[in-house]
């Protein structure tokens, strides 16, 4: 261990419920690989579950276990209950206006699937544009891809700058009278940059664009306000802010949700049905087709209540502490360079060791117990902008402790000696 960091902010220390002690709530942290500690620097792929996610899960299929809306039954009741105060809950975490503006989804990648089949598809016509960045996920890139190829409509691609900053000036003179949809992440999972979405949205409608976000990798990390921002869809995943997999959400402003028509067809989703003509349910039932997740939506209901316990700027100002740590210990290590240095960051760190490939180094580090990602990221069109095949990624989360991030160090020194002794031996 070679230090703890320097002034943890006052918010991250003073805060209802003491951030440093929540890691205990997380079961799975507590064991050892290849017989060191566990050292889960991979959250941004996904992040661990507290205790009390896991129990809900349990216990919701213990006892109240029944698909929703449909019964008339105790059971069927509660679990509708329990359903549908996870969206209220959800509401209320990212400040929509309406519980109708909801729509429980697979994950983010469903939900902006979701947008570009049922909002964009039916108004896109040849030539039209749809406006993304070179820093997005697949999950972002691709469902763009697809609509564009299905109507003749034109992606284009807003630039980064070396360190992974938007060009918010050029990213300005993209939006134009063809644009019918602007993407954007809030966070990039491969550089950790976080974007001034609230600015890309005033820039967008002035145009009369609607805008996209990509939340994934904002939404566990800090406070979200989808009025402030003032997106049109907002886009994020349970398994990334300590919820279960195989839920998530689409928020999209009501007026421009009544307008789409349903994407799926089946169950839950309909009023009535003949074989003449069927007619949608209301919103959010509307594209909410066949049984959903139902544990899924009510254990994300509890990581929601598990993160406000918390509070979202303790987490934020806790996870920049550990950044900032972070940062400074990598700086120590020979030939490392970090891949995405914007001056407003989120907690991850890409990096490139001179003359290493990101697999050999996480495979090396896997040994020490400490799991990192390596790979483009599913960003691939990001990597090649910055002309390299990966990188290795260490994403935090706030459960992580500086200890951790030593232990990632020595991994890292460990590596580049053992690499730099078999070039030596020949
Ligand atoms: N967008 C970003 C920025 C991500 O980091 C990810 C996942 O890593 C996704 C979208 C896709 O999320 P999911 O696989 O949960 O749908």
């Amino acid at each position: 261990m070679t230090g703890t960091p320097t002034g943890l902010s006052q918010a991250a220390t003073s805060n209802r419920r003491p951030i440093e002690t929540a890691r205990n709530d997380f079961p799975i942290l507590d064991q050892t690989v290849a017989g060191k500690p566990l050292v889960y620097l991979d959250n941004a792929a996904t992040t661990q579950k507290p205790r009390r996610v896991i129990d809900s899960l349990r216990h919701y299929y213990e006892h109240d276990n029944a698909n929703v809306h449909r019964g008339i039954h105790e059971l069927s009741e509660r679990a509708t209950r329990q359903y549908e105060s996870a969206r209220d809950k959800v509401r209320d975490f990212i400040n929509a206006d309406v519980r109708e503006e909801i729509i429980f989804v697979r994950g983010t990648t469903e939900a902006i699937n979701l947008v570009a089949q049922s909002y964009l598809r039916p108004i896109l016509a040849a030539g039209d544009e749809i406006l993304i960045t070179e820093m997005e996920h697949h999950s972002n890139i691709v469902p763009w891809q697809l609509v564009a190829e299905q109507t003749g409509a034109r992606l284009r691609v807003a630039p980064i700058t070396d360190s992974g900053e938007l060009l918010l000036p050029t990213l300005a003179e993209m939006i134009g009278p063809r644009t019918r949809l602007l993407a954007v992440t809030q966070v990039s999972n491969a550089l950790g940059s976080i974007n001034p979405v609230a600015d890309i949205v005033r820039l967008a409608h002035e145009q009369a664009v609607p805008v996209l976000v990509d939340g994934a990798q904002a939404v566990g990390h800090m406070p979200v306000d989808v009025r402030a921002i003032g997106c049109d869809f907002y886009a994020f995943s349970g398994h990334k802010m300590y919820g279960p997999t195989g839920i998530g959400v689409l928020y999209g402003r009501r007026d421009l949700l009544e307008k789409m028509p349903p994407w799926q067809g089946g169950g839950e989703m309909i009023r009535s049905v003949s074989f003449e003509k069927t007619e949608y349910n209301v919103l959010p039932h509307k594209f909410e087709a066949g049984t959903p997740h139902i544990a899924g939506a009510i254990g994300l209901g509890v990581a929601i209540d598990y993160i406000e316990d918390l509070g979202r700027s303790a987490i934020e100002c806790h996870e920049q502490d550990l950044l900032a740590y972070a940062t400074g210990a990598l700086a120590r290590v020979p030939g490392l360079r970090l891949v995405g240095t914007a001056p407003q960051k989120a907690a991850i760190l890409s990096f490139l060791i001179d003359g290493l490939h990101p697999h050999d180094i996480s495979t090396v580090l896997d040994r020490e117990g400490v799991a990192v990602r390596a790979g483009h990221h599913c960003a691939m069109p990001l990597m090649a902008r910055l002309g390299i095949p990966g990188t290795t990624r260490a994403s935090l989360a706030f459960y992580n402790k500086p200890a951790e991030i030593d232990a990632l160090v020595r991994g890292l020194l460990q590596v580049v000696a053992f690499f730099n002794r078999g070039r030596a031996g020949g």
